[in-house]
C-alpha cells in the first residue's frame, strides 16, 4: 500500500474510493495529513494508521471521486451572475418579464438591471426578445440588459440603447450585429461585439462585491463537488484584471476553496510581454493558464464560423456560415506571440470552419518549432469535419468541451445543421480519435452541476424526456471516462495533474462523496434522472470539509 509518514489528521474508511489513479482504482479508506492525501488502500491498511488527533469518519459505503475541475467556467461572470435576475430557468418570455419587473420594485432611480441565460428556444420559440418588450415593464429610467444563455447575443431597452448612443445611424462595430427593424431602428437585440457598445456603460462592482460574490460562487461550486476550475476570460473585456485581483486577495485571506487556473484575454499579451510571466505561475491555489483568443460565436446566435452555410430556415440563412469574430491574421500572430512568451492558446472554436483555422494555425507553429509549456486547447470543439478530428492529437491540442453543450443544443442543432449534427459534440469520436479532453460547463452559459454534465455525456437525452431516444448515441461515453474528463483530463489540460485530478498519495486531499453508487447506477443501465440528480454528500478541499449536506 503506497504512503507517506506521519499520522493522519484525518482517515475516511468504508468506502467505495474511485481513485483516477490507474495503480490502484479501487479503494475502501484514505488518510489525510496536513492538506495531503497520504494513504490510499484498505480499511485495515489505512486505519493501522491512525494515531491520537486522528478524526475517523465512517462513510457507510459511499462513493467517493476526486474533487471535480470545471476546466471552462466564467467564474467571475457566473459567481456576479448569482446576484443578477435569474432567467435561466425561465420557461417563457412572459416569464421572464415577470422576473424583470419584479426586480424593478424597490430599486433606486436610474439603477441598472442585468440578467443572464434566457434562451427562447427553451420557450419553444425562433425569435428573440426585444427593446419593445422590456420596456412596458423595465419603464423609462432603468437601463436593462440581458444575456442570451451563450452569451454572444442579448437584449438592450430602449433607455440602455439611449444611454449607449445607439440610434439607426450607429454602424455595426467591427465583430458584431445590431439587429435592426424594416425601418432601420435598432431593435434592441445586439450580437457579439456589438453587446460591448451597451454593456461597457453597466456599472462595475466594487472590489469587496467582487469578493464577496467570489466567495460566495466557491461555497455553491463547493455544493456541486467542484474543487477546481479553469476561469475562462471573455473577449475585451477587463474580467480578467477584476477576478485576478480578487483571487489574490481571497488567497491570501485563506478563503479560497476552489483552486483556479485563470486565463488571461489576448489583448493583455503586451502586459505579459512586459513582465515576463510565464502560464503556470501561481501555486497550487491559483495560478495563470492560457491566453484566451476567440475564433467565432455561438451556434444558437448563429454566429459559429462554418464550412457550409446553416441549413435554409429562413432565406437569410441560406448565405449565413456565421461570424470569424478575430481575422485569422491576428489569431496567428497572438497565438506565436503567445507560445514565444511561453503561454499556450486556449482558442474559443465553435463551428468546423473555426476548429480548422484553429488547428492550421497550431500546426504552423508546431512545423516552426514554437513548443508551448502546456498543451494549447480548443474550447467548445463543437463542431469538427472528421478529417480535422485526428489533428488534435497530433497537434496535442486539448479539446475543452461541455457535455452539457450537447443537450441543451441537440434541438437547435438539428434545426440549424440538420444531419451535420452527427459531427456535433461527438465526445465518443474525440476520446477515440487519441485527444485529451476535458470537461467542464460554461457556467453561466450552462449550468455548473456537473452531474448534469456526467447524465448527457452518459445518455444523450435531456433529463426531462428521457423516452425521446438518445440523440447520436453512438456518441455515448461510459462514467469512467466522463469521470476522468472532468478530473484527470482537466487537471492534465492546466498542467496540475501531479496535485490533483486523482486519489494518489502526495496530490492535495481534494474529494467528494457523493450521495448514490453512479457505477451501480449505470451497470443496471440508466432509465431516468438518477444520475443528473445525484448531490453531493461533503466536499474536502485541501484536508479541510467545506461542504456537508445538512
Ligand atoms: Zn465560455
Amino acid at each position: 500500500m503506497p504512503m507517506l509518514s506521519n499520522t493522519p489528521d484525518l482517515i475516511l474508511y468504508n468506502a467505495r474510493i474511485y481513485t483516477v489513479d490507474v495503480d490502484q482504482p479501487w479503494a475502501a479508506a484514505l488518510a489525510i495529513r496536513k492538506h495531503r492525501i497520504v494513504a490510499v488502500g484498505s480499511n485495515d491498511e489505512v486505519l493501522t494508521l491512525a494515531g491520537q488527533g486522528t478524526r475517523t469518519l465512517d462513510l457507510g459505503g459511499s462513493l467517493v471521486l476526486p474533487g471535480l475541475c470545471d476546466a471552462h467556467i466564467h467564474f467571475m461572470a457566473y459567481a456576479l451572475g448569482l446576484q443578477d435576475v435569474p432567467l435561466a430557468d425561465a420557461a417563457s418570455k412572459a416569464e421572464m418579464l415577470r422576473r424583470i419587473g419584479d426586480r424593478v420594485a424597490g430599486l433606486p432611480h436610474g439603477a441598472w438591471i442585468t440578467g443572464w441565460g434566457w434562451n427562447e428556444s427553451r420557450w419553444g420559440e425562433t425569435a428573440f426578445p426585444v427593446a419593445t418588450d422590456l420596456d412596458p415593464v423595465t419603464g423609462p429610467d432603468h437601463p436593462a440588459l440581458f444575456s442570451r444563455s451563450d452569451g454572444h447575443g442579448a437584449v438592450a431597452n430602449t433607455a440602455a440603447l439611449r444611454v449607449a448612443g445607439i440610434t439607426a445611424a450607429t454602424p455595426n462595430p467591427p465583430g458584431g450585429v445590431i439587429d435592426r427593424s424594416a425601418d432601420g431602428q435598432p431593435t434592441g437585440f445586439l450580437r457579439e461585439q456589438a453587446i460591448l457598445l451597451v454593456e461597457r456603460h453597466v456599472p462595475v462592482p466594487a472590489p469587496a462585491e467582487i469578493d464577496a460574490a467570489l466567495q460566495e460562487g466557491m461555497a455553491v461550486l463547493n455544493r456541486l463537488g467542484i474543487t477546481a476550475v479553469h476561469a475562462q476570460r471573455m473577449k475585451d473585456s477587463p474580467d480578467g484584471i477584476q477576478e485576478w485581483s480578487s483571487l489574490l486577495r481571497l488567497r491570501e485571506q485563506g478563503k479560497m476553496t476552489v483552486r483556479v487556473a485563470c486565463n488571461i484575454a489576448a489583448h493583455d499579451l503586451p502586459h505579459l510581454a512586459a513582465l515576463g510571466l510565464r502560464a503556470g505561475f501561481g501555486d497550487d491555489h491559483l495560478r495563470l493558464g492560457h491566453v484566451k483568443v476567440f475564433t467565432d460565436g455561438s451556434l444558437g446566435s448563429r454566429t459559429a464560423w462554418l464550412l457550409d452555410p446553416f441549413v435554409k430556415l429562413d432565406p437569410a440563412e441560406a448565405v449565413n456560415r456565421g461570424v470569424s469574430v478575430t481575422p485569422p491574421e491576428q489569431m496567428a500572430r497572438e497565438f506565436r506571440q503567445a507560445a514565444e512568451l511561453g503561454f499556450p492558446i486556449s482558442v474559443h472554436a465553435i463551428g468546423d470552419r473555426a476548429n480548422r483555422v484553429c488547428l492550421d494555425i497550431f500546426e504552423e507553429l508546431k512545423d516552426a518549432g514554437v513548443e508551448p509549456p502546456l498543451p494549447h486547447r480548443i474550447e467548445h470543439v463543437q463542431i469538427i469535419a472528421a478529417e480535422d478530428l485526428p489533428r488534435l492529437a497530433h497537434l496535442n491540442v486539448t479539446a475543452s468541451v461541455q457535455p452539457i453543450h450537447a443537450t441543451d443544443d441537440m434541438d437547435t442543432a438539428d434545426l440549424f445543421l440538420g444531419e451535420r449534427g452527427a459531427h456535433m459534440y461527438n465526445f465518443r469520436s474525440l476520446l477515440d480519435s487519441g485527444a485529451l479532453v476535458a470537461f467542464g460547463s460554461d457556467a453561466p452559459v450552462a449550468d455548473p452541476n456537473p452531474f448534469l454534465g456526467f447524465h448527457a455525456a452518459l445518455v444523450r437525452q435531456r433529463p426531462e424526456r428521457m423516452e425521446a431516444p438518445a440523440w447520436y448515441p453512438h456518441e455515448r461515453i461510459t462514467l469512467a471516462e466522463t469521470i476522468y474528463a472532468y478530473t484527470m483530463g482537466a487537471a492534465r489540460a492546466a498542467g496540475w495533474q501531479k496535485t490533483i485530478g486523482s486519489l494518489t498519495p502526495g496530490k492535495r486531499a481534494d474529494l467528494i462523496v457523493v450521495d448514490r453508487d453512479l457505477f451501480a447506477l449505470v451497470e443496471g443501465g440508466v432509465v431516468g434522472r438518477e444520475v443528473a440528480d445525484a448531490q453531493v454528500e461533503m466536499t474536502i478541499f485541501g484536508g479541510e470539509i467545506v461542504y456537508r449536506k445538512a
